[in-house]
């Protein structure tokens, strides 16, 4: 076949195909599109899944009725106007293809009423033809309907998937643009049925409640600094991170939850979902997702976002900076709804002799590293309510009673918290309690053991082990960890060799105390004195991070004195 240009027609196919993949991206156009004409109420009305009808109503600025036609041009746009503006965008639009590209694969009409001007215009088309214009009044703003989207396209028509899923993912459009534009008020009306609705009013929570229900909304925190939130929406210098993240309590099973938002642009990035979810670490189950809504706002020179028609791809010029600022905000706030206290030595106010001096703890200030704070294992302010112990369950759980109700500890994953914590302490002061054995004991590894033994036998002596070649693959053992003498600190020293291939020495830290707390703490099956049940509680009030252990299961369930009459149908 000869090499011929195409014809426009399929030109125009072809590019709309780009920005038009399903009913949801033509309302995320036209919404977009709502908000950059400065909308203070966008309402949007789908119906047959957006496939019969999407209609886009806003009270923007309009088009001027001598432009209405022009804006169905291809690369027409009022956005930008040279190469330049390119470089630094802070319009949602700037590609001046939306418009053209919907009227290309569906049959639209507007009616536009521009600030300034009298009385209002509309316009028809139909396979991107111009079909009707003439002057038509309305309002200040914009109604863009779009109708039998696809209807010339059978082969997107039939990826489309059932109504039910077309409309989740407009219902989701419409609910992260609600997220990221607290100020404007939505309201999506699904097949007659209101399905979101925001009231404007500019803060965030508000948005929250809306989409994500008032019981997310309550175990929602406020990340960044609070007063700058929505002031003037675009930084100066350095990435400002704003928006909220939910508690480790209500964590979800996907990454759905999880919005981010650059310069107000709703965008997906796996790099800031990771930050996100480094920021959690310790505080998730495995295989859970936090809910977060992540506002950055960066000088517009250090974003790309032309990389992709649909602009929800977008680089940084710097990823490094923007991911630590995302992950710092995050892991802030989380630590400071639970105070991870750090030590301050103060005389007490009495005058007391400097050996009675007391150990106060105050919060870290906002940016210090939170990598290896210390823990409160002496703090006189505690994280849990004082808890009075009733008995324990199948010897594996602790019952007891709270000023709020009942509360089921499961004595493994929080004896596991508590010895994490206080490993964590001693080995940032570098006081590992050890234990010398007897007699020396021999251990033997196989050689992938051996390798990571060797690269890491230095890790383990900080944690108290001592270990020393004694030729042929065996090592002698000569101490262990205080919390692991007369435990099986063979078993979790060969487990821990089995699971690390090699790895920094940050992760090693880390698992080496996990490990230890793990083989440390008492076991599930094994009977507790009440003294002993006391002791934990006792210990477990005093951890800074009470309520999960260092894998990110939960310690206990809390049922309160409202559930619990629920439960029994008292109210
Ligand atoms: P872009 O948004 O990239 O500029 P579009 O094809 O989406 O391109 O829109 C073309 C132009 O039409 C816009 O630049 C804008 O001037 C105008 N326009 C589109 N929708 C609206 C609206 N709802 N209110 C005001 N102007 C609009
Ligand atoms: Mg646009």
């Amino acid at each position: 076949m000869s090499i011929i240009i195409l014809d426009k027609d399929v030109v125009s196919q072809i590019a709309a195909g780009e920005v038009v993949e399903r009913p949801a991206s033509v309302v995320k156009e036209l919404v977009e599109n709502s908000l950059d004409a400065g909308s203070s109420q966008i309402s949007i009305e789908v119906k047959g899944g957006g496939v019969s009808l999407i209609r886009v109503t806003d009270n923007g600025t309009g088009i001027l009725a001598k432009e209405v036609a022009l804006a169905f041009e291809r690369y027409a746009t009022s956005k930008i106007g040279n190469l330049e503006d390119l470089e630094s965008i802070s319009s949602l639009g700037f590609r001046g293809e939306a418009l053209p590209s919907i009227a290309a694969v569906a049959q639209l009409d507007i009616n536009t009423h521009a600030v300034g001007e009298t009385g209002g215009s509309y316009l028809s088309l139909k396979d991107g033809i111009v079909i009707e214009q003439r002057s038509q009044g309305r309002s200040q703003g914009t109604t863009v309907t779009v109708r039998n989207l696809f209807r010339r396209v059978p082969a997107r028509l039939k990826f489309l998937k059932s109504s039910t899923t077309e409309n989740s993912h407009i219902a989701n459009v419409v609910s992260q643009y609600a997220l990221a534009f607290p100020e404007v008020k939505f309201a999506l009306f699904i097949d007659g049925r209101v399905a979101l609705r925001t009231p404007g009013s500019g803060q965030l929570i508000d948005s929250v409640i809306e989409v994500y229900g008032l019981e997310v909304a309550q175990n929602m925190l406020k990340i960044g600094s609070g007063d700058k939130e929505w002031e003037g929406g675009i930084a100066a210098s350095s990435p400002l991170v704003s928006g909220m993240v939910g508690s480790p309590t209500i964590s979800r099973s996907n990454r759905g939850y999880l919005s981010f938002f650059v310069n107000r642009r709703w965008i997906s990035s796996r790099l800031l979902a990771w930050a996100v979810e480094e920021a959690y670490h310790g505080l998730l189950m495995a295989g859970k997702h936090p809910i977060a809504i992540i506002n950055i706002s960066l000088p517009p020179q250090e974003v790309d976002v032309n990389i992709h028609p649909t602009k929800t791809e977008i680089r940084f010029q710097n990823e490094h900076t923007v991911f630590s600022a995302v992950q710092k905000a995050v892991r802030q706030a989380l630590i400071e709804q639970v105070p991870v206290p750090k030590i301050e030595e103060v005389a007490t106010t009495y005058g007391a002799p400097s050996e009675l001096r007391q150990v106060l703890w105050t919060l870290p200030e906002r940016g210090n590293s939170f990598i290896s704070l210390p823990v409160a294992s002496q703090t006189p302010e505690v994280s849990l309510p004082v808890l009075r112990v009733l008995g324990q369950l199948l010897n594996s759980y602790i019952i007891a009673e709270g000023p709020d109700g009942l509360y089921l500890i499961d004595q493994h994953a929080a004896h596991e918290r508590i010895l994490f914590e206080k490993i964590k302490l001693q080995g940032s002061r570098q006081e590992i309690e050890v234990q010398g054995l007897l007699e020396p004991v021999t251990f033997e590894v196989n050689p992938k053991q051996e390798e990571v033994l060797k690269s890491h036998h230095e890790n383990l002596a900080e944690f108290g082990f001592s270990i020393e070649p004694f030729g042929d693959r065996t090592y002698l053992v000569r101490a262990v960890p205080v919390l692991l003498y007369k435990k099986d600190w063979a078993g979790m020293v060969r487990e821990l060799l089995d699971s690390l291939p090699g790895g920094d020495k940050g992760d090693w830290t880390e698992k080496i105390t996990i490990s230890i707390a793990c083989h440390g703490a008492v076991r599930a099956g094994q009977a507790l004195t009440d003294d002993e049940m006391r002791g934990l509680i006792r210990q477990l009030e005093q951890v800074a991070l009470p309520h999960t252990c260092p894998h990110g299961r939960p310690t206990m369930i809390h049922l309160n004195s409202g559930q619990l009459r629920k439960e029994f149908g008292r109210g």
